[in-house]
């Protein structure tokens, strides 16, 4: 019995190809970037976060977003996403034809304008921007908001709560579709991950959108916990925990995402992925970016003796 035939209970978004690669100096040219998102998709991922639109001179890595979304839309059931930063990038994506946007808005002024080079409420002036195009040209496309920053920066320091929900209340007046939170930088602790969501939900409802957090200092996964326990169930992870921000010095890691489906197929829920297949989609990872470190715990220990898979249980 295959995994997927139960209904997942968690939502594991992948943003390895985008969040990951953007973070290493290696580029994985484009015939290795399909390879690995077809592994990851073979494994039952079915968000994908393939690229992000944004000028070549920045982030040669991404040059090839349109050709990468062209082979991820080929692959059956699969939400194909892409970060785009501001309108011409949210032009490009659409002329790609990816299913849904996510643009990174910095809860931190400092790293708003270190980012993007824009003041928040210039961000939230391209946001209303990029719901008019959608409107247009794209009216089926979902757009979400990834508040970057949300549980502090490395170039700011402290940032506070009613600044971050103040910005997910614009942004959903705006007319995005969902708002997460993202700990860029790796500062989040599970109490403040708790707090800040819970905040989220009574703020802006089912519109509060995913988790976004890395494990630079090691709590990756404790804060994931401490969201799924206020009700977050979509979760980014990125495979072999690459992943940073080229604008956050010292920021790395994502959580990886087989340890967090170990951790929730452990506890009896579904994730629609198979682990043994997630696994092997590191191969065609590693094969793109020689030498390039991965991370992981599960991959290494291997799955504990008599392990059944939480789709298998129920
Ligand atoms: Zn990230």
């Amino acid at each position: 019995m295959s995994p997927s035939l139960r209904t997942p209970d968690v939502l594991i978004s992948e943003v390895g190809p985008r969040d990951g690669l953007q973070s290493v100096k290696a580029t994985m040219c484009t015939a290795h970037k399909c390879n690995w998102i077809s592994a990851l998709h073979a494994a039952g991922l079915r968000e994908i976060e393939v690229a992000s639109f944004v000028p070549a001179r920045l982030l040669p890595q991404m040059v090839d977003a349109a050709q990468v979304v062209q082979h991820a839309l080929t692959l059956p059931g699969l939400t194909v996403m892409a970060l785009v930063p501001n309108l011409r990038g949210a032009e490009a994506a659409i002329a790609a034809g990816v299913h849904k946007i996510s643009i990174p808005v910095s809860a931190s002024a400092a790293h708003s304008v270190a980012n993007v080079r824009k003041t928040h409420e210039e961000m939230l002036a391209e946001v209303r921007n990029i719901l008019a195009l959608r409107q247009e040209r794209a009216p089926q496309m979902g757009v979400e908001v990834g508040l970057s920053t949300a549980f502090g920066c490395t170039l700011q320091g402290a940032v506070a709560e009613d600044e971050v929900i103040r910005l997910a209340e614009a942004v959903v007046a705006a007319g995005v579709d969902d708002c997460g939170l993202s700990d860029t930088t790796g500062m989040a602790n599970p109490a403040q991950v708790r707090r800040l969501f819970k905040r989220l939900f009574a703020a802006i409802g089912h519109h509060a959108g995913a988790a976004h957090l890395h494990n630079t200092r090691g709590l990756g996964l404790a804060n994931c916990l401490a969201a799924w326990d206020v009700g977050v169930r979509t979760f980014d992870a990125s495979l072999g925990g690459l992943g940073g921000c080229p604008y956050a010095p010292g920021a790395s890691g994502n959580v990886v995402t087989e340890d967090l489906v170990f951790m929730f197929e452990a506890m009896g829920l579904c994730t629609g992925i198979d682990l043994d297949a997630l696994f092997a989609a590191r191969a065609p990872l590693q094969a793109g970016l020689p030498g390039e470190p991965v991370y992981g715990m599960t991959p290494l220990a291997g799955l504990p003796l008599g392990f059944v898979q939480g789709a298998l249980r129920g």
